[in-house]
């Protein structure tokens, strides 16, 4: 059986590495190719788009790939949405891993919005000092905001259009509570904006915030396709790849027939 991760995510990586010990399976793990020096993934890695849905249903048959994991970033949507149709135009099957997102607790100061354009509208008075966490591509999004100070933390480098005034970190989770507490403070930041990316990596920001006083405008991730199966942990989508043999081993027993027929 071959299976397809698409990845760029710890879940995706535990899930490579949980699969590869799987008797009977073969796993690829797809990057897209954003970041410069990748963490792998154990077993097979391709790298790069694959060109659309079209794209990606040549190489699903030119692979012969019989189920998809998408453990994709719960905010890359384009290639979930790609999946989703490949998925179905291709009749294999397709489970989303998705991390939970982060839940407000007592003491927190949230503003939930819906998109980057709306937490760049939210960061309040002029002359606030942000703490942008919102990764490299999200970055333009508030290019506009010359009214404000940004310290900027990304893996890689963001392009511009970049706000007026910034400073940039250049930084790769997991980041610990006393560091993130000695970052807000240090740097008078006012507001912290961050997606609603889930996952114990980058929470730390989310207690410090917290325990210092620091409001926070938590952008909500973008809905999934209708009708999708999802889980939240590796444990559950390799349950879910495990189910899908008897149903996968019965439809190449078919196809073979209608071959020989
Ligand atoms: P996106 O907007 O959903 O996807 C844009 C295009 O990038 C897709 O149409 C596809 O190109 C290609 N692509 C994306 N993920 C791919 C993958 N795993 N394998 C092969 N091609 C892929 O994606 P994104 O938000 O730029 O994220 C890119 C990658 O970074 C994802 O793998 C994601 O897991 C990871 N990541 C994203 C974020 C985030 O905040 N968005 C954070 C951490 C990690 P084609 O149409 O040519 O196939």
């Amino acid at each position: 059986m071959n299976i397809l991760i698409l990845g760029g995510t710890g879940e995706a990586r535990s899930l490579a590495r949980l699969a590869s010990d799987e008797p009977g399976l073969t796993v690829m793990s797809s990057l897209a190719g954003r970041v410069g020096a990748p963490v792998l993934p154990d077993g097979q890695v391709r790298v790069g788009g694959f060109g659309g849905v079209d794209g990606l249903r040549t190489w699903l048959r030119d692979n012969e790939i019989d189920a998809i994991v998408d453990a994709t970033h719960p905010f890359a949507a384009a290639i979930t949405a790609n999946a989703v149709a490949a998925a179905a135009a291709e009749q294999l099957p397709l489970v989303v891993l998705r991390r939970p997102g982060w839940r407000e607790r007592p003491g927190d100061l949230w503003r939930r919005v819906p998109d980057l354009h709306a937490a760049a509208g939210a960061l309040g008075a002029a002359g606030r000092r942000v703490f942008l966490t919102v990764g490299r591509q999200g970055v333009a999004a508030f290019a506009d905001r010359a009214d404000c100070h940004f310290l900027i933390r990304a893996i890689d480098a963001p392009a511009p259009p970049l706000p007026e005034r910034h400073e940039i970190l250049l930084a790769r989770g997991p980041f610990s509570l006393d560091d993130e507490m000695l970052l807000l403070t240090g740097h008078r930041i006012d507001v912290l904006v961050t997606k609603d990316s889930g996952g114990p990596l980058t929470e730390a920001k989310l207690t410090a915030a917290r325990t210092v006083g620091v409001p926070v405008v938590m952008v909500d991730r973008p809905p999934l396709p209708a009708g999708v199966v999802s889980v939240a942990t590796p444990f559950e989508a390799m349950e879910w790849v495990r189910a899908q043999r008897p149903k996968i081993a019965g439809s190449r027993s078919n196809q073979s027939r209608t071959a020989r027929s």
